[in-house]
């Protein structure tokens, strides 16, 4: 274990009823003053697969709770109805495998593996936590992420040392620099059909600064320190939910934060939201609006739609509602922000 941080220990159901109560209805009654309610799902153009909630890291603000003691682990057999679904969906343009760890699932090659012979052209997206490219199990992952033209994705929220270690436990700096150099050797950040992005959440209750600056901070400090390149940088507001609403109630500080959001509240972020045209996969199948939704265990649930990888229609799954709480003032705060950084 990298951190010592406590597991969360709220479970899915005292969060949501700490969400509505302190803000009775809120977000709800925001999207009705601007004719958006109900938040309406366009066709499926992501699938974003949880591969589990196995990591080698605890870090302070993780929203699915990870860590080494968790045991939920996709299946083949789930696995394999995502090769159906990817095979037979073709507005699904990426696939987007998260964990946990993603590389920690048994089946996580063979997966990478099968989509890339299924589908050449897919976009498929690791978010990859960096430190487990540096041990010894798991080294020659750049290669193989190279060979399977894999975008990557990683959390680095700071790039001074004292910042990262103090979210992400103690040593987790050093080891993420040594994982980029790697990914910089692969030729990842360098050649233009490896990318390789940063993200970035900030480490208390503000919500995210403007992308494009922060963008120039990183790629300068980096470069100069590191020598370390990467293509860009992806701004996320942390919701207030699992470990980051444990530390918000930990500090007395959940009002003050929703408060913050609300009042941030950006209207034109409702078009671009992820849950929009993404649909989120749970490590047992079940199916989510997005990967928030999955860590609150509130699935689609509307009796005409799919709500399992085994019963997955885009026709059916498109115009669907959304399921909404207060946690998405997160996604609409400021520039907004979603798994591929600000929205505007
Ligand atoms: S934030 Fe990412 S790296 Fe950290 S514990 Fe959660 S899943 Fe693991
Ligand atoms: S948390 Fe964000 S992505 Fe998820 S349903 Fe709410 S607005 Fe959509």
């Amino acid at each position: 274990m990298e951190n010592s941080t406590v597991l969360n220990k709220i479970s899915a159901q005292e969060q949501l009823s700490i969400l509505s109560e302190v803000k009775k209805d809120a977000f709800v009654q925001k999207l009705n003053e601007y004719g958006s309610l109900p938040l309406k799902a366009d066709n499926p153009e992501i699938l974003q697969i949880n591969l589990g909630k196995m990591c080698n890291q605890t870090c302070t603000h993780c929203h699915v709770d990870a860590g080494p003691t968790r045991t939920e682990i996709m299946s083949q057999d789930v696995l394999q109805q995502c090769l159906h679904i990817i095979e037979n969906n073709p507005s699904i343009h990426t696939v987007d495998l998260t964990g946990g760890a993603p590389e920690m699932n048994p089946h996580f090659r063979w997966f990478i593996q099968e989509v890339r012979s299924l589908k050449p052209e897919l976009e498929i997206i690791v978010r990859s936590n960096l430190t487990i490219l540096t041990s010894s199990k798991y080294k020659d992952y750049p290669q193989f992420f190279k060979e399977n033209k894999i975008t990557v994705v990683s959390s680095l929220p700071c790039y001074t040392k004292e910042n990262v270690d103090k979210q992400r436990g103690n040593g987790v700096f050093d080891r993420s620099i040594k994982a980029l150099l790697k990914l910089n050797e692969a030729g990842y950040g360098k050649d233009e059909t490896l990318q390789l992005h940063l993200v970035y959440n900030p480490g208390g209750p503000s919500i995210a600064p403007a992308q494009e600056a922060l963008q120039n901070d990183y790629k300068k400090r980096l470069k100069e320190d590191f020598g370390i390149e990467f293509n860009q940088l992806f701004t996320i507001t942390n919701l207030p939910i699992s470990r980051f609403l444990e530390f918000l109630l930990s500090q007395n500080s959940l009002e003050e934060y929703m408060d913050k959001l609300i009042e941030n509240f950006n209207p034109q972020t409702l078009t671009g939201v992820m849950c929009k045209n993404t649909v989120s996969v749970g490590w047992d199948g079940t199916l989510y609006d997005c990967d928030f939704n999955q860590m609150l265990e509130l699935p689609i649930k509307n009796k005409i739609v799919a709500q399992t990888v085994f019963d997955f229609d885009s026709e059916k799954l498109s115009g669907r509602n959304i399921i909404v709480n207060n946690h998405c003032f997160g996604c609409t705060a400021g520039a907004g922000s979603s798994c591929q950084g600000a929205l505007v």
